[in-house]
C-alpha cells in the first residue's frame, strides 16, 4: 500500500489486527476499564499510515467489527470511518510518533488507575502484578483536562518515557505495547497493581516493597506470559460471550 495513501485500506494484515483490537476493546470492559462510552485503543496501521481508533459514542464492550474503527493520520486527519473520532486521538498520536516500538496503546479510566492518578506517591509494587515493569509508572503532571491538542499529547509521551503505562493526574490511565496482546496485558497489570497498592496503602499496618533492582530481577522472562495470558483472556471473553453477558453487545450499534 502507497503510505500516502488516503482511501480506506482494509487489507488482510489490518483485519488481523482489528480483529485483536476488538477483543482487546471487548476484555477491557469485562475487566474494570469500562467508564460508559469513554476509553478507547488503537492499533498503529501495519503499513506505516497512521492508526486504527475505536470510534466515539460507543463504550469498550460495544465494539463489534472493523467498522468501529477510524482510520487516521498521525496528525488527525481522517481516512475512513463512520460516527465520530475520540477528540483526544492526540494520547494515541504523540506515543506512535515518540516511541518506533509501541504499536498499540489503550487510554481509559479504570476505578484503582484513576484513584491512584490522583496519588503525589510513585505506585509502589506489592505483590506479582507489577511484573511487566521494573519501576513505578510515571505520572503526567500537566492539567487534568482532556488531552485534545497534539502539542499537549508530546508532552504526555514525554512524560512517559521508556515506560509501557503511565498515569494522567486526576484523569486516567495509558497503557502501551509493542503489539496489541503486549498492551492488553500490560492494561490489566496496571489496573490489578493498582488496586493491591491502593488496598495495601489503605491497611492499618507497615509495609515494605521491593527495590528497583529486586523488581528488576523478578520481571526477567515475564515476556513469556504475555501471549499466554493474552489467550487466557480470550478465552475468558468466549466464555462471557457465550453466556450473554450483558455488557458485551451481541450487534452493531448503529451510528448515531
Ligand atoms: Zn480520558
Amino acid at each position: 500500500m502507497n503510505s500516502n495513501s488516503e482511501t480506506p485500506a482494509l487489507t488482510s494484515e489490518v483485519r488481523a489486527e482489528l480483529d485483536k483490537l476488538i477483543k482487546l476493546c471487548r476484555v477491557l470492559e469485562i475487566e474494570g476499564h469500562g467508564d460508559r462510552t469513554l476509553g478507547f485503543a488503537s492499533v498503529r496501521d501495519p503499513h506505516g499510515n497512521g492508526m486504527w481508533i475505536k470510534r466515539s459514542y460507543i463504550a469498550l464492550g460495544e465494539v463489534f467489527d472493523y467498522r468501529d474503527f477510524f482510520h487516521i493520520g498521525l496528525d488527525g486527519k481522517v481516512f475512513s470511518g463512520e460516527g465520530r473520532c475520540h477528540g483526544e486521538w492526540p494520547i494515541h498520536a504523540a506515543i506512535f510518533e515518540a516511541r518506533p516500538d509501541i504499536n498499540a496503546a489503550v487510554h481509559s479510566h479504570p476505578l484503582y488507575g484513576c484513584v491512584v492518578s490522583a496519588s503525589t506517591e510513585p505506585m509502589r509494587p506489592v505483590g506479582y502484578q507489577q511484573i511487566f515493569f521494573p519501576k513505578p509508572p510515571p505520572r503526567y503532571e500537566g492539567s487534568s483536562e482532556l488531552i485534545v491538542k497534539m502539542e499537549t499529547g508530546r508532552v504526555m509521551a514525554k512524560a512517559l518515557g521508556d515506560s509501557f503505562c503511565m498515569f494522567l493526574r486526576n484523569h486516567g490511565v495509558v497503557a502501551c505495547g509493542t503489539s496489541i496482546e503486549h498492551a492488553l496485558v500490560i492494561a490489566m497489570a496496571q489496573e490489578a497493581a493498582c488496586e493491591e497498592f491502593v488496598k495495601t496503602a489503605s491497611g492499618n499496618f507497615d509495609w515494605s516493597y521491593p527495590d528497583d533492582e529486586e523488581q528488576e530481577r523478578k520481571i526477567r522472562g515475564q515476556d513469556k506470559n504475555v501471549p499466554v495470558f493474552w489467550e487466557y483472556y480470550c478465552r475468558k471473553l468466549a466464555r462471557a460471550e457465550a453466556l450473554g453477558h450483558p455488557i458485551l453487545s451481541t450487534e452493531r450499534i448503529p451510528v448515531s
